[in-house]
């Protein structure tokens, strides 16, 4: 690793400015993914939408094909479909979708033959683009030697790359390779930003270390009150609303 490229404890430990608001609801978009899910990504219009403002415009049901809450373009019914948008997105040069695209590529979904080599050269494109999630798949790459060999200097490398930008995971990662090295100062720090940001397994991890002796009341009580913030941010009646309304669907936090 060049010189040039190491990254300062100031830097790496700064809370990362929180990811794009909900453009409808303007609302902090809840961390929680796919399924459960707390968001979805449209592939219409390349939007993050959260699960309230999702569920508010299905609820209405005003059309017989259901539209995107925020462009009100007809959703894909199929996933031929879907896929076929999420291509026209890639082709646009939308990072979030190639970072999808790829992923199934690394995992050989969706009909892609899996080929890691393939996968890690369209993950460099996506976080040139701006996609931090990017840079989480290539230290996972690294540290799994999936078309590279291991390299744990060159994963951490790509996890504090990601972790800056605000992805959670890779956070939670750093922590967890802090831990294992014996560094629990470090582990807590990277845990405690990751519960701010919404990251439940790193609170549990913190509460897990205080049990353990290993972290102090004050490290547990600073979490606490670290994730209630995030919950603070985060928590609205109409996302409250389509929780209660499917669990498995919207379930946001
Ligand atoms: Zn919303
Ligand atoms: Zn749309």
């Amino acid at each position: 690793m060049d010189k040039a490229d190491e990254i300062s404890d100031e830097e790496l430990f700064k809370q990362p400015p929180p990811k794009e608001d909900c453009p409808i609801c303007f609302l902090r978009m809840p961390l929680l993914l796919l399924n459960p899910t707390g968001s979805k990504y449209q592939t219409c219009c390349g939007k993050m939408i959260c699960s309230g403002c999702c569920h508010a415009v299905a609820k209405t049901k005003k059309t017989a094909i259901p539209l995107c809450p925020f462009c009100r373009t007809p959703i894909p019914t199929s996933k031929v479909e879907m896929i076929e948008k999420e291509k026209k997105r890639v082709e646009a040069g939308d990072a979030t979708a190639i970072n999808n695209l790829v992923v199934c590529h690394r995992d050989g979904r969706n009909g892609y033959p899996q080929d890691h080599t393939k996968a890690l050269d369209f993950f460099h494109r996506a976080a040139i683009l701006g996609d931090f999630e990017s840079f989480l798949n290539i230290g996972y790459a690294y540290e799994n030697g999936e078309g590279v060999e291991v390299d744990m200097e060159k994963a951490t490398h790509y996890y504090e790359l990601a972790a800056m930008g605000g992805d959670v995971n890779a956070r939670h990662n750093l922590g967890i390779l802090s831990a294992k090295s014996g560094n629990v100062d470090r582990a807590l720090k990277h845990f405690l930003i990751a519960t701010r940001d919404g990251q439940s397994v790193s609170l549990n991890l913190i509460k897990d270390l205080y049990s353990k002796g290993h972290a102090t009341k004050e490290d547990y009580t600073k979490a606490l009150q670290a994730y209630q913030a995030y919950l603070n941010e985060i928590k609205s009646p109409q996302r409250d609303e389509a929780a209660a309304y499917s669990k498995e669907k919207y379930r946001y936090y």
